[in-house]
């Protein structure tokens, strides 16, 4: 069977072809600039194909062109459509109505509509994909996979503000929770590596968006984004946790409306907007690396962002009553030495002891034990949540 994993964002799609007798991804790329005057599509197949101003001002036509590339007589890897089995779509956000994903049907379009108010930078997207594959591929089944399942079993008083009760049973103000099927994916691995299912789990996930996780057999308790993606950590341009209050501030105090700061909040604050130079991790240790010479501002924005990671595993550490596993994923996780050096410095006191050599050598795209310590492992572990989505896909339409 081959599983079709679809990721839209509002002007691009990724995807990915998945043959699922042995989990090879047989062909992925993206339509980058999809409702845009000319757009582009990448394509690894069985060459790799790139093709610049071309026409999708839709995200109809951007799928038209994806599966053409799949059955292309020269680069595509499967001869007609009716191979591909069913599609997945990643979806941001499916509030409290869904635990889990689901297969498409016309009671969950409606409300994946009726969620677009909580999540209106991403869930709008991820609805355009779905009806362009609907309309191209009508009778193959699709499902959803929604980044906040794995966290619905967060306990009540782990996922509820401190508001007024009755504001959050009418307006649904709560955390969700995201990056939901890389925390499942991760957790599923350390289970895997451990052969035991009974893990106290602390996981980071740490890309240009990031997020943690207290995953207790098997289970989410706790997660650090919010009712939307920025609350948490310190992010590539979002400022995470930050006190309410200054919204208001911030519109009394400087020619924005309460709009524009919630922009600004996410797409100028956090490592960009401490450091003034990049969101880019890679910017911000190039930096780092001249020792004395590193700008100030660029060391800060690396100390704050570890800082707060490492606030989180105490944290966690804690709602849990202990730790088992401290796990590093994502672009930043996998990569950054550093990081998770400064990260694990001073927990000593929680079992976690640095091996510096296996730390500094640990590469991306392999599982590296990062610590020395007998009782609690510190891992860095690739993430994959297209297989994840592939994987729940396959189970609910077999
Ligand atoms: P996204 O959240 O967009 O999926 P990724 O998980 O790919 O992002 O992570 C992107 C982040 O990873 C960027 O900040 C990038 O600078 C950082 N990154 C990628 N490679 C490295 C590297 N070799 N060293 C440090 N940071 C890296």
């Amino acid at each position: 069977m081959k599983i079709l994993v679809i990721n839209a964002g509002s002007s691009s799609i990724k995807y990915q072809l998945v043959d699922m007798t042995n989990e090879i991804v047989i062909a992925k790329g993206m339509c980058d600039r999809v409702g845009q005057q000319s757009s582009t599509l990448i394509y690894k197949g069985k060459s790799d194909i790139r093709l610049d101003d071309v026409k999708m001002p839709s995200h109809v036509e951007a799928m038209k062109f994806v599966l053409d590339a799949l059955v292309h007589a020269d680069y595509g890897v499967i001869k007609n459509l009716s191979e591909v089995s069913a599609v997945g779509h990643r979806v941001v956000l499916g509030g409290e109505d869904y635990t889990g994903s689901v297969v498409i049907d016309e009671t969950v379009m409606k409300a994946l509509y009726a969620n677009i108010g909580l999540a209106p930078l991403h869930n709008p997207a991820n609805i355009q994909g779905i009806e362009a594959c609907k309309e191209i591929m009508p009778t193959t089944p699709m499902v959803a996979v929604f980044d906040n399942a794995f966290h619905s079993s967060m306990p009540d008083y782990a996922y509820l503000y401190a508001i007024n009760y009755d504001d959050y049973k009418k307006h649904k103000i709560r955390k969700y929770g995201f990056h939901g099927t890389s925390h499942m994916f991760i957790s599923q691995e350390v289970e895997r590596i451990t052969g035991k299912k009974d893990n106290k789990i602390v996981i980071a996930h740490l890309g240009n968006g990031a997020s943690m996780s207290a995953v207790k057999n098997g289970k989410s308790i706790d997660t650090s984004m919010g009712l939307t993606p920025l609350q948490g950590l310190v992010m590539g341009t979002r400022c995470g946790d930050i006190d309410a209050a200054a919204v208001e501030y911030l519109v009394n105090n400087t020619d924005m409306d309460v709009h524009q700061v919630t922009t600004y909040l996410n797409k100028k604050c956090g490592l960009l907007g401490i450091s003034g130079l990049s969101s880019d991790f890679r910017d911000l240790e190039e930096e780092y690396a001249k020792g004395d010479k590193c700008n100030p501002r660029a060391r800060l924005a690396i100390e704050m962002f570890c800082y707060r990671v490492k606030s989180y595993v105490g944290s966690y550490a804690a709602a849990m009553g202990g730790i088992d596993c401290l796990v590093f994923t994502g672009g930043i996780g996998e990569n950054s030495s550093i990081v998770r050096e400064k990260v694990v410095e001073g927990l000593e006191f929680l079992g976690l002891e640095l091996d510096k050599k296996a730390n500094d050598t640990a590469k991306r795209g392999e599982m590296t034990l990062f610590t020395t310590g007998k009782k609690v492992k510190g891992y860095v572990i690739p993430t994959n949540e297209e297989i994840m989505i592939a994987r729940d896909t396959l189970r609910l339409v077999k």
